[in-house]
């Protein structure tokens, strides 16, 4: 197993050996280490800017067995993904996912296993995860409002939220980082404060732009969008915020900066006003095997099929899909292509 233990210092690609050529390389000569696993497409909460309210969700029989999921990592894993993160919908909904995190983590090559979760059910699983060798945290939170934050996600109960936080702080994660998605005229106000309470607890906070993924009714993406150098200029007037080398190591979509006299990083995820395509090392896994070569795209192969049919044919389908990945996404708000909902997708 490749994965650093539990509790130990800085448990990330930087300490780990030298990586493995990856065998995924799509035609713009990007290099893909990076697997989204979406474990669920089903959900605790309802955040008004992810679901609509009413939402179908995918019968049993269609979502991949945990088995499944671990054949599909491993293929990727295999073929040079050393990072996977397990998303949603809400990973901890899912029945088993601190056993497939417990397998996932003996899996040869990979580096680094994560999460994103909206944090309700973390109080009860952020030990059991940190046991099994996952190292970083994602947490969102769009509110520090009880009120706004039961309004954001239809029901959700704010303590519970600040509670899982405060788990996954006790379990010991090397990097735990908040995620806001910020909406103009509903949480614009808080990002200071969001910020704030981050450099408090020593921890990272990444603001994303919302994106026009799915149908929703509660609001119109257009009054709502929200360009994240705004909320940069907010901080700044109450920050003073410096370059961070982070952004080498992670090379992600997210641009970092360092809170001075601080442990802390701000993020800003912003796809709809500065694109970053042209660095993508990423791919996602649908709860139901659909493998989405780009979040904002339909490009799609069905792996599903392959894994019940002929998981030995894994490896080689995923190596062709590589050339069907797009160059980049063109979000508009005011043109909703993509149906699927972020939950489905694997954010
Ligand atoms: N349920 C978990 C959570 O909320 O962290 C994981 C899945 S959620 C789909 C992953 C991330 O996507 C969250 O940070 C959420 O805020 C974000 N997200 C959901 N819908 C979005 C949208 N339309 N645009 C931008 N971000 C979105
Ligand atoms: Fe659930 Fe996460 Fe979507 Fe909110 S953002 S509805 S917590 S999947």
């Amino acid at each position: 197993m490749s994965l650093d233990k539990p509790n130990q210092a800085g448990g990330s690609v930087a300490q780990a050996a030298p990586p493995v050529e990856s065998k995924l390389v799509d035609s713009f000569d990007r290099h893909i280490r990076y697997l989204r696993l979406s474990v669920t497409d089903r959900c605790n909460l309802r955040c008004t800017y992810c679901m609509a309210e009413d939402m179908t969700f995918l019968p049993k029989s269609k979502v991949l067995s945990l088995e499944e999921m671990t054949m599909v990592a491993k293929a990727f894993v295999d073929l040079g993904v050393e990072k996977i993160r397990l998303t949603g919908g809400e990973p901890l909904v899912r029945n088993g996912v601190v056993e497939l995190a417990q397998q996932l983590g003996k899996l040869d090559g990979l580096r680094e296993l994560v999460m994103t979760s909206n944090g309700v059910l973390l109080d009860k699983f952020a030990r059991p995860l940190r046991d099994a060798g996952m190292s970083r945290i994602n947490i969102s939170i769009d509110s520090l409002r009880e009120d706004r934050f039961k309004t954001l996600t239809r029901f959700g109960s704010l303590a519970d939220v600040l509670r899982g936080i405060d788990a996954a702080r006790d379990a010991g994660f090397d990097k735990i980082k908040l995620n806001t998605v910020v909406l103009k005229g509903t949480n614009d106000d808080e990002v200071v404060d969001l910020t704030q309470f981050a450099v408090d607890k020593g921890l990272d906070i990444s603001f994303i732009e919302e994106m026009p993924l799915g149908e929703i009714d509660g609001h119109s993406r257009l009054d709502t969008a929200i360009d994240n150098r705004s909320i940069r200029q907010q901080l700044e007037d109450k920050f003073t915020l410096e370059p961070s080398d982070y952004n080498d190591i992670a090379s992600g979509p997210s641009r970092y900066l360092k809170i001075a006299n601080s442990d802390s990083k701000v993020g800003f995820i912003s796809p709809m006003s500065d694109n970053f395509c042209s660095s993508c090392n990423r791919v996602r896994v649908t709860a139901e095997g659909l493998l989405l070569l780009c979040l904002g795209n339909e490009h799609s192969l069905d792996l599903r099929e392959i894994v019940r049919d002929d998981p030995e044919k894994l490896k080689e389908a995923i190596i062709g899909s590589m050339q069907r990945k797009p160059e980049r996404h063109y979000f508009d708000p005011k043109d909703i292509t993509i149906t699927r909902h972020m939950s489905a997708t694997g954010g």
